[in-house]
């Protein structure tokens, strides 16, 4: 007996990064065991970002790829594309009806939005949160994973279910959030979070010798100048790095870092034999995956079919309860 339903979605990036698979995908492997998950490339939510599309079909395949990879399991999530179950863009315009516009103006990221590409401040950026809400009253999800900073966003969609039901009758749960201690990872620069779009990550499907190559390029102890001065593994983003992959290594790696008994070259060597060690299993499923290219089509169609069946049902209520049949 699954505990809830619980729905969760990430934008089309491509290829995943260290900083997803910790921060997000060890978590959404562990769930779909204990709930019925949903998880969904949202690619709709994408386009208010972008303009461009022609990178966007080979971003899902290669998202996707990296999910089935890790560990998800589409005998025991499902898994699509936003835009392949079009209910969703019909809730998105109902409850933009029912949703005050203050509502939106206020959410901190629209303004950080519009600061990041003020030459596109569209229409769907603003309602990203009623997007947002609609995914997830869609399928009814009953639980959702969120870092304390997306409790705010969460909110609002617990706030938009409320209002409809108030308006219309109870037609959707109103989400819970499952609070979740994502690590902040930051990236090789040892400044930043990891992100593609900083150039400071390590993407999962990278091959050994390339983790090496871009590990060689991580920023340390910014104090440590000289492989004779002892350094800071607690002010070190190689050491933390080392951390999340292999604990049993740290201890040893600090205390020689702190009597300078270890270089940084040597240590960053050690991460990337960390790294390439956690990563096999899941290289050698992705290059299984990888090789037929009709799978991960397979996949999504089914998991839309899936999600639809759930949709039809939701939007059938909606429909009747706001009178529109
Ligand atoms: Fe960081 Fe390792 Fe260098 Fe110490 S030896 S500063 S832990 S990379």
């Amino acid at each position: 007996m699954k505990k809830g339903r619980i729905f969760s979605g990430a934008r089309p990036t491509g290829r995943q990064h260290i900083g997803n698979y910790l921060g997000a995908l060890q978590n959404w492997v562990r769930l779909q065991d204990e709930y019925d998950c949903i998880y969904c490339a949202v690619d709709i939510h994408a386009l208010t970002s972008m303009t461009d599309t022609s990178q966007l079909q080979g971003n899902i395949q290669e998202m996707v790829l990296d999910w089935l990879a890790i560990g998800l399991d589409p005998k025991k999530c499902i898994l699509f594309v936003q835009s392949h179950v079009p209910e969703v863009a019909e809730l998105n315009t109902l409850l933009g009806m029912i949703t005050p516009l203050s509502w939106l103006l206020r959410v901190p990221t629209f303004k950080e939005k519009v600061k990041l590409q003020p030459e596109n401040v569209n229409y769907g950026l603003v309602g990203y949160p009623v997007l947002m809400a609609s995914d997830i009253v869609l399928y009814k999800a009953t639980v959702v994973p969120v870092g304390e900073d997306q409790l705010p966003h969460l909110e609002l969609t617990r706030e938009i279910a409320r209002r409809f039901n108030s308006l219309f009758g109870d037609t959707f749960p109103e989400p819970q959030a499952k609070l979740t201690r994502y690590p902040l990872v930051i990236g090789l620069d040892g400044k930043s979070k990891m992100s593609k779009q900083a150039g400071n990550d390590i993407e999962i499907a990278l091959s050994p010798e390339e983790t090496i190559e871009k590990i060689k390029t991580a920023y340390t102890d910014p104090a440590r100048r000289y492989r004779s001065e002892p350094g800071h593994p607690d002010k070190c983003n190689v050491y933390k790095l080392m951390g999340y992959f292999d604990s049993t290594k740290t201890g040893d790696v600090a205390e020689k870092c702190r009597k300078a008994e270890i270089g940084c070259v040597e240590c960053k060597m050690l991460l990337a034999e960390v790294i390439n060690a956690a990563l096999k299993p899941i290289r050698e499923k992705r290059a299984e995956l990888a090789a037929d290219p009709k799978y991960i089509a397979e996949v999504l169609a089914d998991g839309a079919e899936r999600a639809r069946v759930i949709a039809r049902e939701t939007m059938v209520e909606v429909r009747k309860n706001m009178r529109l049949i």
